[in-house]
């Protein structure tokens, strides 16, 4: 029994056993020093204040909790990832909202033009009080508060109601016309 004691009492002393415990040591503190150069580069991919960047390398020191402490709470996006998707959707938002196009030509025309200026075909009627062009459902301008003069072929009742002067139903009556109370520019 002495002699066992005495014998691993010896080999924790000897050479071997130092040797392999300043190994273990070593390649603990590489992991450990390994662990905080991964959690500063992440950071700086994924964190774009300096000061929060500081403060997760800051945490990564804490040997091996911080490093997972800090994958709990790290951005799970990458800021660039985010500014090019931003940048598609714009993309794709703009590629919906101008393609319109002449009904005789099929000339590509912007939503705002009121004729074709291929074919010179009548495309939006313009406001009466702030020229911005109207879509032809509007019964009002959306820019102005006028509210749109019916034209002769579309309000066929009012054009008889009136006793037949086609023009009258281009004046809206003055009942329903709103006090004008600002004229804002058409828009761009
Ligand atoms: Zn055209
Ligand atoms: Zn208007």
């Amino acid at each position: 029994m002495t002699g066992l004691v005495f014998s691993l009492h010896s080999w924790f002393h000897s050479n071997t056993w130092l040797v392999i415990r300043n190994l273990a040591l070593f390649v603990v503190a590489v992991f450990w020093i390994a662990t905080i150069a991964w959690v500063y580069k992440d950071a700086r991919r994924r964190i774009e204040d300096p000061w929060l960047v500081g403060m997760s390398v800051l945490l990564g020191v804490v040997p091996f909790v911080g490093p997972l402490i800090y994958m709990l709470f790290r951005p799970p996006e990458y800021p660039d990832d985010v500014r090019e998707r931003e940048l598609e959707i714009r993309a794709m938002e703009q590629r919906l909202r101008t393609k319109e196009h002449c009904p005789v030509c099929r000339a590509e025309v912007d939503t705002t033009y009121l004729v074709c200026p291929v074919c010179t075909t009548k495309l939006k009627q313009a406001c009466e009080s702030c020229k911005a062009p109207l879509e032809p459902l509007w019964q009002i301008c959306p820019y102005c508060e006028t509210p749109v003069a019916r034209q002769p072929a579309v309000d066929l009742d009012a054009t008889v109601g009136l006793g037949g002067d086609p023009w009258g139903a281009l004046e809206p009556t003055p009942a329903v016309r709103t006090p004008r109370k600002r004229r804002s520019p058409p828009p761009k």
